[in-house]
């Protein structure tokens, strides 16, 4: 039987997993935390994926996701645009979105061990992964899906992991009286905040912040004061709200730079391959297809008698990855500009409401069409 390793059981590695488990292959996921649980993500996810979870019959419409059409932009000092949303999205929380992949790929077979790598090493033509419990597994295919920034990445010297990189991001979920069909996308100095429906009568609220605003604060909720409530929908929306979480999720160090797709024969998908800025809101759809794509590469280049024909794979993927993601990704680090300064972002949101087409553009060029 044919073996991979997974590293990471988010969005990109589950949808690896589910693919080359249905496909022949044996498959172990290494992830470090316990299902189910909550991540710093806005939880707006393009309707892009549909299709494809649809063939692979994972309902998501089972767990009462939000239907998404409309996208409202504030600026820091409050104007505020309102555009449809041209494929639109659903609302589901990364806690539950993400625990039905993973049971999805245990029914399939997918071996799930709950530990941390420490160590991933490539010798003879072989994949030497090394656990916190120091279990020690081997395999002829190892796939980097551990997210946007891990131990690893300084394990293996990636360039990015020693650049600093200026963000957190926070997340909550709410109760709150906003539309139940609308992503709102509030800015602030340093940052914006997306809030939106998700199951139930539950609300996302996730903000990506330059550190240097909480620097500035004895903590989270005193910069959230005195930053992004000078955007009065977001004191509104903070004033009105009932927070269900006792702490935020709080992740750092978030960073958009370029990243390999391949080091030492080790496939990197989702956002350990390269991370679109959260304005977008089209990370989970990447995370899902890049999974795919990866998966398929490795299938074409797995031959029953010659085994794995690994330079053809990594071209393929290499090749696949960059017509399909690399302009997405520069679009959404250009479109970040715009936002998160008053005066920039006061201009943005009047040129946006006077010019729906520019906006329309801005969208297409940040999303990908369906797919199946
Ligand atoms: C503030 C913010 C808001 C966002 N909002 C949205 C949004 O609204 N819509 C959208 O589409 N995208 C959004 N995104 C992006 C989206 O969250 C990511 O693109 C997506 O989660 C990437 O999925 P992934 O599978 O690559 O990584 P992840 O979901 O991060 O999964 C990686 C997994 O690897 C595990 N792991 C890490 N290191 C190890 C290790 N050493 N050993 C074992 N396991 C390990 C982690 O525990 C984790 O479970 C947002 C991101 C941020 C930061």
């Amino acid at each position: 039987m044919k073996n991979a390793i997974i590293i990471g059981g988010g969005l990109a590695g589950l949808t690896c997993s589910i693919l080359l488990q249905s496909k022949g292959y044996q498959v172990t996921l290494i992830e470090k935390k316990k299902y189910p649980f909550h991540r710093v993500c806005g939880e707006y996810i393009s309707n892009e994926v549909l299709p494809f979870l649809e063939s692979l019959n994972i309902r998501v419409s089972e767990l009462n996701p939000a239907r998404l059409i409309h996208l409202s932009v504030t600026s820091v000092s409050g104007k505020i645009m309102e555009t449809p949303l041209p494929l639109g999205g659903f609302g589901l929380s990364r806690y539950k979105f993400d625990f039905l992949l993973f049971e999805h790929a245990q029914k399939l077979g997918v071996q799930f061990i709950f530990e941390k790598v420490i160590d991933i090493n490539f010798t003879e033509n072989t994949f030497k992964i090394s656990l916190s419990n120091n279990q020690i597994l081997e395999s002829a295919i190892a796939i980097a899906a551990y997210g946007k920034r891990s131990n690893l990445d300084q394990k293996l010297k990636r360039q990015f992991f020693y650049r600093r990189s200026p963000y957190l991001g926070v997340k909550y979920h709410i109760k709150t009286d906003l539309a139940n069909n609308l992503i709102r996308l509030d800015n602030f100095t340093g940052g914006y905040c997306g809030v939106c429906k998700i199951e139930d009568d539950k609300y996302s609220l996730c903000y990506l912040s330059e550190t240097a605003n909480l620097k500035k604060y004895s903590g989270i909720s005193e910069m959230e004061e005195q930053i992004l409530f000078k955007n009065p929908h977001l004191k509104y929306l903070f004033n009105n709200s009932e927070f269900i979480f006792e702490k935020p999720e709080v992740i750092n160090e978030i960073s958009f730079e370029r990243k390999t797709l391949v080091e030492d024969h080790l496939l990197f998908c989702g956002d350990a391959a390269g991370m679109i800025t959260p304005l977008c809101g089209n990370g989970m759809a990447i995370a899902i297809h890049s999974g795919k794509i990866l998966a398929e590469s490795i299938l074409s280049y797995t031959h029953k008698n010659s085994g794995l024909n690994r330079l053809l794979l990594e071209k393929e993927y290499i090749y696949r990855w960059e017509k399909e993601f690399s302009i997405r990704l520069k679009s959404g680090r250009l479109i970040q500009k715009l936002f998160g300064n008053k005066h920039v972002s006061n201009l943005s949101v009047s040129a946006l409401k006077s010019f729906p087409s520019v906006t329309r553009f801005l969208v297409k060029k940040t999303h990908g069409k369906a797919f199946i």
